[in-house]
């Protein structure tokens, strides 16, 4: 008897006939087992989608197979739901007769159905909401009412297709919270979770296990556990080192970091300077490669593309290189998965990879130790120019401070009072307040 709720053996998808016919996901094996949740992580078109119709059957796979408790799946999986980013509910039903409908498909008995969906639309946080309409409802509150529908089917196994993605911060943050403490509490019936999104800090905020896929050919090029207990604290240095390698799997980081990122100001070895770039001219040169077609291109067609001149174009493949957004080899630049998911991350996002990437800079360890070492957390512009005066020429060091601004204040690891020429922080409100 196989122990895996879920076992994908050599997958391989193709769309498309002919000259057309383009391989999306290419010989995948992964495995779920009861108890854990999944997260599945890779840039668009790596197959995520492809991969969760496969599981739940809506799809049957061009070679290869899926086991589902050990039997080759045929048809579609009644175990399995999918959630996707936007749920269509009906909008002349109300909030609970849109759970009723489901419950219904289910077979379960008239007079059973309106007390259990109230129980579940309990459960998602929408009580008293029951006989609102679609229409009145916010974003967040829509996507409720689809959770809501896809529990009542009792799934064993509940995929999640970038269910977070189409919401405000808020809404986002709020039922993921909610799905979490259901999950970890042990009140839903569900036995395993495998959830795709784009999101690494939700992720590793979320999941047990990550899974990291490539494109073209869509692929799996990392499985990883996480092990940190339930409830995770975000800001916490164990959560941020998670994070941090998952960020470096993405990157496809393989030099040891010393190598990669030099040594801190002041501390022996040398101090590597930032790459003279702004983050605007970096995020273009990320968008530039992402919308190129194949996976690799010539360093030197970019002085072209992006009317550049050579010294400019060395300075910003270098940066994303030293940031795990691209690898350089033979002339050609390639983006790295973490590259492709900044490409096409919103800004917010965006700030949080920039912000994971740069944490790990000996210059902004650096600078952020000294910023932490104040007591109010603030620093003369001054005194960091001047440090870095002991390592790098006057002009040089003035322009690593600029760009050190530059990038730390993208990132929201730091602000700058341009009129003082004070760098500073925001105290925390428990230490301000
Ligand atoms: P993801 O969910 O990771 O963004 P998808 O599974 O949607 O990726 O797509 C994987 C690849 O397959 C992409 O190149 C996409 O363009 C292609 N693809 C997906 N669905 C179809 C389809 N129905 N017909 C043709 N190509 C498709
Ligand atoms: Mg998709």
């Amino acid at each position: 008897m196989n122990g895996h709720l879920l076992e994908l053996k050599n997958i391989t998808q193709k769309y498309g006939r002919g000259a057309r016919r383009i391989t999306a996901v290419e010989n995948v094996n992964l495995t779920v087992d009861e108890g854990e949740f999944v997260a599945l992580l890779g840039p668009s078109g790596c197959g995520k989608s492809t991969l969760l119709r496969i599981i739940t059957g809506l799809n049957r796979p061009a070679e290869g197979q899926v086991l589902y408790r050990g039997q080759p799946l045929n048809g579609v999986n009644p175990h399995a739901t999918i959630v996707f980013q936007t749920f269509a509910l009906f909008p002349w039903l109300t909030v609970q007769q849109n759970v009723e409908v489901a419950l219904k498909a289910r077979g379960i008995p008239p007079e059973q159905r309106a007390e259990r969906s109230v129980a579940l639309l309990d459960m998602v946080g929408l009580d008293g909401f029951e006989t609102a309409y679609p229409r009145e409802l916010s974003g967040g509150m829509r996507q409720k009412v689809g959770f809501a529908r896809a529990m009542a089917v009792e799934p064993e196994l509940l995929c999640l297709d970038e269910a977070f993605s189409a919401l405000d911060v808020l809404s986002a943050d709020s039922l993921r919270g909610e799905l979490l403490e259901l999950w970890t509490s042990g009140v839903m019936p569900t036995k395993a979770i495998l959830m795709v999104t784009h999101n690494i800090e939700e992720a590793v905020f979320m999941a047990d296990r990550v899974v990291i896929m490539d494109k073209q050919p869509g692929r799996v090029i990392a499985d990883r556990k996480i092990t940190l207990p339930h409830p995770r604290q975000r800001k916490s240095p164990e959560f941020l080192e998670v994070l941090d390698r998952v960020y470096a799997l993405l990157a496809g980081q393989t030099q040891p970091e010393y190598i990669e990122l030099g040594t801190a100001p002041g501390e022996a070895g040398r101090t590597r300077a930032l790459p003279d770039v702004s983050v605007g001219e970096l995020a273009g040169l990320l968008e530039f490669l992402d919308e190129m077609p194949g996976d690799r291109t010539d360093v030197y067609r970019l002085e072209h593309e992006l009317g550049l001149g050579t010294t400019a174009v060395l300075h910003l493949t270098e940066a994303a290189e030293l940031l795990g957004f691209a690898t350089i080899a033979k002339g050609d630049i390639a983006l790295t998965p973490l590259g492709e998911t900044f490409a096409e991350a919103s800004i917010l996002a965006r700030k949080e990879i920039f912000a994971t990437r740069i944490r790990r800079l000996p210059m902004f360890k650096w600078l952020l130790a000294m910023l932490n070492a104040t007591d109010k957390r603030r620093l003369d512009r001054d005194v960091i120019r001047l440090a870095l005066e002991l390592e790098f020429s006057p002009e040089d060091a003035a322009r690593q401070v600029e760009l050190a601004i530059d990038w730390g204040r993208y990132a929201e690891l730091l602000e700058y009072d341009d009129s003082e020429e004070i760098i500073y922080q925001e105290l925390p409100e428990a230490v301000a307040g």
